[in-house]
């Protein structure tokens, strides 16, 4: 729609703008070095060495490189492998609401079934959406296999704070399942603070399933390079999957991103690099009559568009991608019921991984609304 009506997208989650220079030399470099074949089944060596070296100064948690680390094709590989290989026929899974669009298909599709807990909806003292770790527990059956997790969290921006990791492993002393952690937006956390995973707990780690991708912090999303750390014998699992369904992934992306982790530093400055995003848009958002929410991480910023009056957020987000010129995404799209009211607050999911003309040009569109 965004395409259709000639609309700035700040939709789909994807920067309108390049990876770094040096990565594009780096993989174009291993293309000319011959790096064209297959890769190794579980990816190149020297791959899983630089994964294992950024998770290790990261969370201080150590990964054997050969036994529990897998490259595979984007974060979305990943899941979906996890998924067919750890969900089975009456197995449980859990989720946060509102949650990342695939995980309940995969589950679907791996014949287990997905079991959602809703998050508190933002109130107007408190921007942000809350998750309560005795709904959590509550929803644990003898059934329950898993929990997904996803801090940064898409769509609502919200992070694991030390306080949640606590409460996370007294319900997980008392319930042995698995943990799927998906950590796609783990270098963008704003404020001075750092994005804390579960596996910087050893209880936890025992049992989590560690997933990120290359895509939004290498500003390359079309790439499709990500991986998953876990114990040995949950990966020999997972790679059962991956060895049918991919297989390999593209040999010069992952040469070329070793060479990039190891030789260039610019992980730590994606934070500033988004938080100066952000509050260009917050900032610029206050001179228009949709109401910005908070957002402590990821590229994502939710506003509030009851001022707008009532309505599916689908409605008006069809709306404001037609008659402003602004794409968005409904929350509603994250829930399992898009449709019901209860899965609509009247927010739209904007995305500000893009240039600052972009933003300011949206931004001059969305000051037309009265
Ligand atoms: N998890 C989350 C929460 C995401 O937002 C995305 C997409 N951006 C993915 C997984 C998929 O990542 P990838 O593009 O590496 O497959
Ligand atoms: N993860 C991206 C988002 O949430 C998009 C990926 C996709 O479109 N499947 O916008």
């Amino acid at each position: 729609m965004a395409q259709q009506c000639q609309s700035i997208n700040l939709g789909q989650g994807f920067p309108d703008y390049p990876p770094p220079d040096a990565l594009i030399q780096a993989v174009s470099d291993a293309m000319r070095q011959g790096h064209n074949q297959y890769a190794p089944m579980a990816g190149m060596p020297v791959l899983r060495e630089a994964i294992a070296s950024k998770v290790q100064t990261q969370h201080g948690q150590v990964y054997e490189s050969r036994s529990e680390i897998t490259v595979t094709a984007g974060a979305t590989e990943a899941l979906m492998s996890s998924f067919l290989a750890l969900a089975h026929p009456g197995d449980e899974i859990l989720l946060i609401d509102p949650a990342y669009d695939l995980y309940a298909p995969s589950i679907r599709l791996a014949g287990a079934s997905a079991v959602r807990i809703p998050m508190q909806a933002p109130e107007t003292n408190r921007p942000l959406f809350r998750l309560d770790w005795n709904r959590v527990e509550n929803a644990i059956t003898s059934k329950t296999r898993m929990l997904v997790l996803n801090f940064p969290h898409n769509p609502t921006g919200l992070t694991l704070k030390s306080e949640d990791l606590d409460a996370l492993e007294t319900i997980l002393s008392k319930h042995p399942i698995l943990l799927l952690s998906d950590e796609a937006y783990e270098h963008i956390v704003f404020d001075g603070q750092s994005h804390l995973s579960p596996v910087t707990r050893p209880s936890l780690a025992d049992r989590t399933i560690l997933i990120s991708s290359f895509g939004k912090t290498f500003h390359a999303t079309g790439w499709k390079v990500g991986y998953c750390c876990a114990p040995a014998d949950i990966t020999a699992e997972i790679r059962k999957v991956h060895q049918f369904t991919v297989f390999s992934v593209s040999t010069p992306m992952q040469a070329g991103i070793a060479r990039h982790l190891r030789e260039s530093d610019t992980l730590s400055e994606l934070s500033g690099f988004y938080q100066k995003k952000r509050d260009r848009l917050v900032s610029g958002l206050q001179e228009t009559v949709l109401r910005p929410l908070h957002s402590e991480g990821t590229f994502f910023l939710l506003v509030d568009t009851r001022a707008l009056g009532p309505g599916l957020e689908k409605e008006l987000a069809v709306r404001l991608t037609r008659d402003v010129g602004v794409a968005s995404i409904p929350v509603s799209a994250f829930y399992a019921e898009p449709g019901n009211p209860k899965s609509n607050h009247g927010l739209l999911r904007l995305c500000f991984a893009k240039l600052d003309a972009t933003l300011d040009q949206a931004l001059e569109r969305l000051h037309s609304i009265r």
